[in-house]
């Protein structure tokens, strides 16, 4: 087929018809979910049925080779992977953890595992012993793809998991199964197993950030509910030349479902590349190399690259995402200046992705503001009762249950899914504002908000302004126990390279108290090297506040 005919059916695809006003678009959506639904059909099989040889992947070895990989060749792959997978015995609903940076064996376990209705559990490289064992334990998962590097932590860890049957790695290593030789000596999996969109799909551990990891259980229609949102983001999506790319890992909803599997849904090539540790002149040289013109860049990679020299010459971006975090006013313009796209922000959480949206070019963007509730979602904020409060009044935000991007349950703690839903609503555990124009603005989890003589302070906002300065590369505000005020607000601060403190703390002090409020302004400032941070990059409020 044609470029054009390739386009024509990524557009068919689109849950969204005609772009335009976000009300009208969020007024006339229909979501359209069939009841059959499997996530390798239409992310893969589908396109490679269609042009077997067109790009789906290009993977960028560490020293910067570049490889290609077909719709076709991931399928033929994965179909074989699947046979394997069977013979050792995997059944529908067996979990399947892939312990893989970005690259294409993470594409082929996960079509695999779909296409045997087996349950994809992604797992962080840099997890370790114990993080990995509370993971692969907590999900009794029955296979381990990874690779060389990682055996010696499972090997520790090996002999309290009793349900973890074999270990793939990538390369040829004593103690496990070999990914590749394997998948060369298997026939294709004659047919896969049907799945229904309601089947569970994939189980995603959230972030961490305020206690344990909890097991998030989605089904294949998520791929859905991602879609609007990616749709919109992207406009126009796809054109000609688009090529997706996100350093955030595909082990988390953000790399996975803001920009990898969604890309793919729209027969759109994606880029995958490995960074350690995220880097703005590497990331500035991929994307000028690759011709990447669609991101997802989380808040901390933007604050990395604005604070780092500027782009080479002949990158072209069109399109950019990020969310997870607050991303605060200050970036928009550098974003719009420097990179020559602006940022669209998202906000949504492991158990429902991708629910508000600030799109410039279909809504007026009002800096700081997350946006508004996506087309296909319902998005309110409710007050203790599960009363939607009046416009600007601080309350919990919630999702509409029954929303097709929204979690199955968690991994076995019926408890906490229960307390998720409270009558029609699922609560976030996310305090912030709707205004009268229906916009949303994040306050602070429940857990950080801080207490301060009779105020309840939302860290967001003060953070948002301390960023503001010059001389603020990053900053975190919590809540420190007081006699008087019951907590007084502190800002730990990371300076940009060459800042000088003297004086400084004093001035942010009185930043804040002019452009906020005196209420809210810190009472402490400390001035630190770098911020904790989970391994998604954001901020562990919690931590600081040990
Ligand atoms: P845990 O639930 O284990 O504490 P977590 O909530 O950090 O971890 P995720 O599901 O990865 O795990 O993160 C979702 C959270 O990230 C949201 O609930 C919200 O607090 C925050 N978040 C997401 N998008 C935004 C945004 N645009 N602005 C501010 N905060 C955001
Ligand atoms: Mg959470």
């Amino acid at each position: 087929p044609s470029d054009a005919d390739w386009l024509a059916h990524g557009r068919a695809r689109k849950l969204i018809a005609h772009w335009g006003d976000w009300h009208e678009m969020r007024d006339r959506f229909v979501w359209d979910i069939p009841k059959a639904f499997n996530i390798a059909e239409r992310c893969c099989d589908s396109w490679a049925a269609l042009d077997p040889t067109r790009v789906a992947l290009t993977h960028v070895a560490p020293d910067g080779t570049a490889h290609d990989w077909s719709f076709g060749a991931l399928k033929d792959a994965s179909d074989r992977l699947a046979t394997v997978l069977r013979a050792r015995g995997v059944q529908k609903g067996d979990r399947i953890a892939v312990l893989l940076g970005q690259g294409p064996e993470v594409l082929i376990s996960h079509f695999a595992a779909y296409k045997l209705g087996a349950v994809v559990l992604p797992l962080f490289t840099l997890f370790g012993a114990d993080a990995l064992a509370y993971r692969l334990s907590d999900s009794g998962a029955r296979i381990v793809v990874t690779e060389a590097d990682s055996l010696p932590k499972l090997d520790e860890i090996r002999n309290d998991l009793p349900n973890l049957a074999d270990v793939f790695t990538t390369t040829t290593s004593p103690g496990a199964r070999d990914f590749w030789a394997d998948i060369a000596a298997a026939d294709p999996l004659p047919t896969p197993v049907n799945t229904l969109a309601e089947d569970p799909a994939v189980m995603i551990y959230t972030s961490g950030t305020t206690g344990p990891p909890k097991g998030v259980l989605h089904a294949h229609r998520f791929l859905l509910g991602h879609l609007p949102c990616v749709e919109t983001y992207n406009e126009d999506f796809p054109q000609s030349g688009d090529k997706g790319w996100t350093p955030a890992d595909w082990a988390w909803i953000g790399g996975l479902m803001d920009l990898a599997l969604p890309f793919l849904y729209f027969g759109v090539p994606i880029v995958s590349h490995r960074m350690r540790k995220f880097d703005a002149a590497a990331a500035y040289a991929l994307i000028a190399d690759q011709k990447i013109r669609n991101l997802f860049l989380p808040p901390t990679a933007l604050k990395l690259m604005r604070q780092s020299d500027a782009p080479p010459a002949g990158i072209d971006i069109r399109s950019i995402g990020s969310g997870g975090e607050s991303l605060g006013a200050g970036l928009l313009d550098w974003s719009r200046d420097v990179l020559g796209a602006p940022v669209n922000e998202f906000y949504g959480q492991t158990e429902c992705n991708l629910v508000l949206s600030s799109v410039a070019g279909a809504m007026a963007v009002k800096p700081g503001s997350m946006g508004q509730p996506v087309p296909g979602h319902e998005v309110a904020v409710i007050d203790a009762d599960g009363t939607p409060c009046p416009p600007g009044r601080m309350g919990e935000i919630a999702v509409r249950a029954g929303d097709p991007v929204m979690f199955l349950r968690y991994w076995n703690l019926p408890d906490k899914t229960a307390a998720k839903f409270d009558g029609d609503w699922m609560r976030t555990g996310d305090l912030g504002v709707c205004d009268a124009d229906g916009y949303f603005t994040f306050a602070s989890r429940d857990d950080d908000v801080i207490t301060s003589a009779g105020y309840r302070i939302g860290p967001s906002e003060v953070e948002n302004c301390l960023q503001t300065h010059p001389d603020v590369a990053m900053a975190a505000v919590i809540g420190v126990p007081d006699p008087v005020r019951t907590e007084a607000v502190k800002a730990v601060v990371v300076l940009r390279d060459g800042a000088k403190q003297a004086g400084l703390a004093d001035a942010l002090i009185q930043l804040v108290r002019d452009r906020i409020s005196p209420h809210v302004a810190p009472r402490y400032v400390e001035f630190v090297a770098e911020l904790p941070m989970t391994a998604t990059g954001k901020i562990m409020r919690r931590t600081l506040r040990e």
